[in-house]
């Protein structure tokens, strides 16, 4: 009976379940998505008035600041706020499938707004794991994001295009252009573009060095305009 209820208990938890804001968990009305009560749909942290090349809100939307970024557009809807660190920790779990549906749903409404129709990119390319992290973990939570994605909004997804070439090890201590310099070269890309538009998909971005290093790798390889869509911005000090 006690494994039962914890059971129960678990469930209720980490899942969301239909029907019930999968934040406050009160009972939600009709099918939402992302599945949150108008209550916690309005409290989340949202990257509202953000630069459009970068997606940081420390920019005036016609920052020349970023002009030399390899990327065209930022993507990020959330904060690295309230509830996000830990609904992208979740996500990098097993199990976390509840909170990377809450990201992806997020992020799906900012891409609809964001694209005018007919000119969202063709291919999804999420950002790699090491092996040794992938090992680690089971799961590349950038790929779920990617693939929940794509199947909401109809495109196609390459998990195999970009590849980690080396162990980044995380260095929360590192200036911003250190982050940059140890980014470059980390990734390549394992395929031939044909003047395509794609969007780099990730969960976190926060000094955008990954970002930058993918979006030149598929620039190198023949994309001719990468987008970067991820689901929370946080600002590395
Ligand atoms: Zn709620
Ligand atoms: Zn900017």
């Amino acid at each position: 009976m006690h494994t039962h209820l914890t059971k129960i208990r678990k469930y209720l938890a980490h899942d969301a379940i239909p029907g019930l804001c999968a934040w406050c968990g009160k009972w939600l009305h009709g099918a939402a998505k992302p599945a949150l009560c108008p209550h916690c749909l309005r409290a989340l942290p949202w990257n509202t008035g953000a630069c459009r090349r970068c997606g940081r809100r420390e920019h005036p939307d016609d920052s020349t600041q970023c002009a030399a970024l390899p990327f065209e557009i930022t993507i990020s809807p959330l904060l690295y706020q309230g509830p996000i660190p830990q609904w992208i920790v979740r996500s990098k779990r097993r199990g976390g499938l509840p909170e990377t549906r809450l990201l992806a749903d997020c992020l799906a409404i900012a891409i609809s707004d964001a694209y005018p129709a007919n000119q969202l990119p063709e291919v999804l390319v999420p950002v790699p794991l090491s092996w040794r992290r992938l090992l680690q973990r089971g799961h590349n939570q950038a790929l779920v994001l990617a693939s929940m994605i794509a199947r909401q909004l109809n495109l196609l997804v390459d998990p195999r295009a970009l590849r980690r070439q080396r162990h980044t090890p995380i260095q929360p201590g590192l200036s911003e252009s250190a982050r940059y310099a140890n980014m470059s070269g980390a990734f390549c890309c394992r395929r031939h573009w044909h003047g395509d538009h794609v969007a780099v998909v990730d969960d976190v971005m926060t000094s955008g060095a990954t970002a930058a290093a993918t979006a030149n790798c598929l620039l190198q390889a023949g994309c001719a305009r990468v987008d970067v869509w991820c689901a929370a911005r946080a600002v590395s000090s």
